[in-house]
């Protein structure tokens, strides 16, 4: 089933199938395309309770997944519907990651943003470039996605955890940092190992700073997704306009490239609630 794309009413679906990932993440699939592209997001409203957004994990135009973590009030009711319970969908809404063929892309995932950045790497995939996956968590029982990253064409993944019980010790970004100065060392040396083109980022904002300043420090192109309170999805309300600019990261964003995260005052700082409060990050 396809359906119209960036739809602004919810259409309810009935949840296809219910993966457990780990402890406090599951991802349903809907029997349904939004026509979403990686990176994008979509409303996902359930009756009765609260409409939130959630980053699309796949859509391959006949299926469609989200994966998330039960945090609170709704995401806590969402983990306890069942396969055939329905759900409402809008959207998908948002810019997404862009790459060129046969690019060479460093995706750098933290927590559920693994799921994104696996959309991302299937997409690329079919384009013929190779990837470099870096996927970290707290611990292992918390990484998301090995699996998947594992089996697609072209891939390489790494792994990091905060308490080294899988692959290195300490941060995801530790990682691309080692690999950005190689690259470096590898020109100087007049070595042809083949270069990063972009950087591709989801997860924690801190972790998203640190990609930042990393590439702009390297100058290789990056792109990263940021969060935001979002209401609308299509840019009316307001509610998710960043300081200064008064970007709407619904619709100039999710996903931005680097110069413009990098002015965006409020960027690795400060985020606000659905009443405009701001919340140091
Ligand atoms: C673009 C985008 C993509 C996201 N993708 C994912 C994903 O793939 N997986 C995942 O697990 N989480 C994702 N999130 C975060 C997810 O939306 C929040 O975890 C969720 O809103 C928390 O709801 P809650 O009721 O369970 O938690 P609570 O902390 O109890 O939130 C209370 C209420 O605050 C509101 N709220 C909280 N955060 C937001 C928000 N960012 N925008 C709008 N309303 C909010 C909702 O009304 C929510 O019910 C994404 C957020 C954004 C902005």
């Amino acid at each position: 089933m396809t359906c119209g794309c960036g739809n602004r009413l919810p259409i309810t679906y009935r949840i296809a199938s219910v993966k457990k990932e780990t402890e406090h993440v599951q991802t349903f699939t809907f029997a349904v395309s939004l026509g979403a592209k990686p990176g994008q997001f979509i409303m996902v409203w359930l009756p009765g309770s609260d409409e939130i957004p959630m980053s699309v994990a796949l859509d391959d135009g006949k299926k469609l997944q989200i994966t998330f973590f039960a945090v609170g009030d709704t995401t806590k009711k969402l983990a306890s519907l069942k396969k055939g319970d329905l759900v409402g969908l809008r959207g998908p809404f948002g810019t997404h990651y862009e790459w060129k063929p046969k690019q060479h892309l460093a995706l750098v995932a933290g927590g559920y943003g693994a799921a994104p950045m696996f959309f991302a790497a299937t997409e690329a995939a079919k384009d013929s470039c190779t990837i470099t996956a870096i996927v970290g968590a707290r611990s292992k029982e918390h990484l998301l996605y090995l699996d998947a990253f594992s089996g697609l064409p072209g891939t390489t993944l790494s792994v990091a955890t905060d308490d080294g019980s899988q692959g290195h010790k300490g941060y995801n970004v530790d990682i691309l940092r080692d690999i950005l100065e190689a690259k470096t060392l590898q020109l100087r040396s007049g070595s042809t190992a083949r270069a990063v083109d972009q950087v591709f980022a989801c997860g924690p904002e801190k972790m998203l700073l640190a990609v930042s300043d990393l590439c702009f420090q390297h100058k290789v192109a990056c792109q990263l997704s940021l969060e935001r309170y979002m209401k609308c999805g299509y840019g009316l309300c307001g509610n998710c306009a960043v300081d200064a600019s008064g970007m709407r990261m619904c619709t100039d964003g999710p996903v931005v490239k680097n110069d413009v995260a990098r002015e965006i005052m409020e960027f690795g700082k400060y985020h606000r609630d659905g009443l405009g409060k701001k919340h140091p990050l």
